[in-house]
C-alpha cells in the first residue's frame, strides 16, 4: 500500500492536468449513506425505481417528496470529511502549480463546496435545491408541512433539483466532465461503483485518451483492473496521504 500511495503521489505531482470524479463513497464518512453499500445503503430499505424516477413522482409525489425531505435532513446535518478537504487542498495545490484541475461529482450533497472546493461540476444536481416538476422553475424557499408544496409561478408540484433515473444530465456539466476526462493526464476516481451511466464511463474515457487512472475505494469495481493504481481504503483515510 505504501508503494501504491507513493506511486499515486508521483503521478499527481507530475501531472499537467488533473480530473477528479467522486461518488457517494466520499460522503459515507460524513454519515450520508451510499446507495449500494449492503449494510447501510438506501437501496436496502427502498426500491430506487419506486422513488427516484419522474414516473414514481407522478404516481406518488408525497412518498417521493418525503423520502427526499428525509435525505435532505441527513445532508443538512452532515459536515465535509478529510476526503472532501483533501480534494479542496488538491485543487489549491494544482492552481498553485498552474496545473489544470476539474472536480466532477455524482453527489448531490454539496459537501465539496462546503469543504472549500471552488468549482464543482455537479453531474446529478443538488438536493439542497428545489424546482417545479413541469417547467423546472427554480424555487428558493418553500413552506414546510405535510403537503407537497407547489410552484409559486405555475402551480406545478415541487421536486428536488436532482437527476432521476431516466432523465438527461445537465448538458453543460456533462460536456465539461467529458472534456476533462479526454484531456487530463491523471484521473482520480473516488468512492464510486462505476455502474451508473454516463458518469461510469468517464474514467474509461480518460484511460482511452491515455491518462493514468488512480482509484480510491474499499471495494473492487469494474474500473479496478484497468486502473494504474488502485488504493483499497476509505476516502477519508487515503486522500489526505495523496495531497
Ligand atoms: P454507489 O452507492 O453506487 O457506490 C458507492 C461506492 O463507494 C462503492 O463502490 C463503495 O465501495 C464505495 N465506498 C463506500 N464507502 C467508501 C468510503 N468511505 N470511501 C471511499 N469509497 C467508499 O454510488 P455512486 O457510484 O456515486 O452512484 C450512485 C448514485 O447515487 C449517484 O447517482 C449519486 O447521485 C447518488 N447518491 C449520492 C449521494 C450523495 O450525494 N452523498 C448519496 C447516495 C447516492
Amino acid at each position: 500500500m505504501t508503494d501504491d500511495v507513493a506511486r499515486a503521489r508521483e503521478l499527481i505531482d507530475h501531472a499537467t492536468s488533473v480530473a477528479v470524479l467522486t461518488g457517494a463513497g466520499i460522503s459515507a464518512e460524513s454519515g450520508i449513506p451510499t446507495f449500494r453499500d449492503a449494510l447501510t445503503g438506501l437501496w436496502e430499505r427502498f426500491r430506487p425505481e419506486e422513488l427516484a424516477t419522474p414516473e414514481a413522482f407522478e404516481a406518488n409525489p408525497k412518498l417521493v417528496w418525503d423520502w427526499y425531505a428525509w435525505r435532505r435532513a441527513i445532508v443538512a446535518k452532515a459536515l465535509p470529511n478529510a476526503g472532501h478537504r483533501a480534494i479542496a487542498g488538491l485543487e489549491r495545490q494544482c492552481h498553485g502549480r498552474d496545473v489544470d484541475f476539474t472536480l466532477i461529482t455524482q453527489n448531490v450533497d454539496g459537501l465539496h463546496l462546503a469543504a472549500g472546493s471552488h468549482r464543482v461540476v455537479e453531474l446529478h444536481g443538488n438536493i439542497r435545491r428545489v424546482k417545479c416538476f413541469h417547467r423546472h422553475h427554480p424555487v428558493e424557499s418553500w413552506p414546510e408541512g405535510d403537503e407537497v408544496p407547489t410552484c409559486p409561478r405555475c402551480g406545478s408540484l415541487l421536486r428536488p433539483d436532482v437527476v432521476w433515473f431516466g432523465e438527461a444530465l445537465p448538458p453543460e456539466a456533462l460536456a465539461a466532465a467529458v472534456a476533462a476526462a479526454r484531456t487530463c493526464d491523471v484521473f482520480l476516481c473516488v468512492g464510486t461503483s462505476t455502474v451508473v451511466e454516463p458518469a461510469a464511463s468517464l474514467p474509461f474515457t480518460a484511460l482511452d485518451a491515455g491518462a493514468r487512472v488512480i482509484e480510491v475505494n474499499p471495494q473492487p469495481t469494474p474500473l479496478t483492473s484497468g486502473a494504474s493504481v488502485s488504493l483499497r481504503g476509505t476516502a477519508g483515510a487515503i486522500l489526505p496521504l495523496l495531497v
